[in-house]
């Protein structure tokens, strides 16, 4: 079906094709060449990020940081139920077993509170989702995480250019806070490279090493930079590096983020408006931004007190051509996990997966359109 509305629609700024000429007419189109530096910078630069790597996409990036922390068989992480596969398969990939927590009552992330009960001696890593960008409680975790001395990996897929803030109001970006952490440029986040990623190598022992896993267990880069005099196999690793060609487009994006970032955030604004006193008048649960953390408008949500309203609404949206869609089945109750569970009952990801509803948001959804759907919705 033709929707008049997409859920999502790429923003291509027309700096990509200007990039990615200039590539060609180079010739050099493999990976970890100009363009691929300089977005490196730009992150390190920007945010302050001990180092960063380009890579093929975020589930990659997760799969180096599995690999960079020696996950092996019989270690456990603990991460959130209501989260893509690519938060788990990193690890169980490596052996690993996998803990998962419940949602917040009134927020899909996971709820910091019951992380302490899940660990043990056997657990090694703490993998976070900052749901829809919005942070997640770090101070607390990291209290935690220094407490039993364990990694901390941020799934940062959808929080590009947010912000903890502390009590006296300082900020400091996602992505900064775990040893690793993880972005996503595919083609449905803010920032967008059709598929591709980047890892975040916060903690300075792990720096090398990313660098060698990146290179298909080599030390090309180090050959490269005149460290060592032959380049040789001195790790496993795999082919993590994205071409040039992704790095220009990439690049292009992020000399807009300021542009788009600013335009969606009008938008997540313009659908809070339009629908707060409703949502609060019948008993409808839209995007809460704890204290602690900025927006950077990834997901405009809501969510409905039944899984039937919400698929109705889901249909009516459809009968005038909008595709709005609900997100994540948790993983707990998935087909591939379910016997693996422990038998926990996780409520509050169970009601995010059957009652939760995404609206469209993309740079080019007009003001007429969000009314339209608002309209709808409130019908
Ligand atoms: C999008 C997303 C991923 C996967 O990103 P890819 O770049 O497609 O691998 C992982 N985790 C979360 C939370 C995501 O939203």
């Amino acid at each position: 079906m033709e929707y008049l509305i997409p859920f999502n629609k790429p923003y291509i700024t027309g700096l990509e094709n200007i990039n990615i000429s200039k590539i060609l007419n180079t010739g050099k189109l493999a990976g970890n060449g100009e363009f691929t530096k300089k977005c490196q910078n730009y992150f390190e630069g920007k945010y302050g990020f001990n180092k960063c790597l380009l890579t093929t996409s975020c589930t990659d990036a997760l799969e180096m940081a599995s690999i960079l922390i020696d996950i092996n068989v019989g270690d456990e992480v603990i991460l959130p139920s209501y989260t893509f596969v690519s938060s788990a398969n990193p690890f169980l990939l490596r052996g690993a077993k996998l803990k998962f927590i419940d949602s917040k009552s009134l927020h899909p992330s996971m709820d910091e509170e019951l992380i302490e009960s899940q660990i043990n001696e056997k657990t090694k890593a703490i993998l976070i989702v900052h749901y829809a960008g919005t942070a997640c409680n770090m101070d607390l975790i990291m209290k935690i995480a220094n407490k039993y001395n364990l990694f901390v990996i941020e799934d940062a897929a959808q929080a590009i250019d947010n912000y903890f803030i502390y009590p006296n109001g300082n900020k400091k970006p996602l992505g900064s806070f775990g040893h690793l952490a993880a972005f996503s440029f595919h083609e449905t986040k803010n920032i967008i490279s059709g598929e591709g990623g980047l890892l975040v190598i916060n903690d300075k022992k792990l720096s090398d090493r990313a660098e060698t896993i990146w290179e298909k267990g080599t030390n090309r880069n180090a050959f490269f930079k005149g460290k060592v005099d032959k380049y040789n196999w001195v790790d496993i690793g795999s082919s993590f590096l994205p071409s040039e060609l992704i790095a220009g487009f990439l690049f292009a994006q992020l000399c807009n983020i300021d542009k788009i970032q600013k335009k969606r955030i009008e938008q997540w604004q313009y659908y809070y408006n339009g629908l707060k006193k409703w949502a609060f008048d019948n008993n409808i649960l839209i995007p809460i931004i704890p204290n602690y953390s900025t927006n950077n408008a990834h997901i405009f949500y809501l969510v409905f007190q039944e899984e039937s309203t919400r698929d109705e609404v889901i249909n009516k949206l459809k009968e005038e051509k909008i595709m709005s869609v609900f997100h994540y089945l948790s993983l707990h109750n998935s087909p591939y996990f379910k016997n693996l569970h422990d038998g926990r009952i996780l409520k509050n990801s169970d009601k995010f997966s059957s009652s939760l509803l995404r609206l469209p948001l993309y740079y080019e959804l007009e003001k007429k359109h969000q009314d339209k759907i608002i309209e709808i919705i409130k019908k």
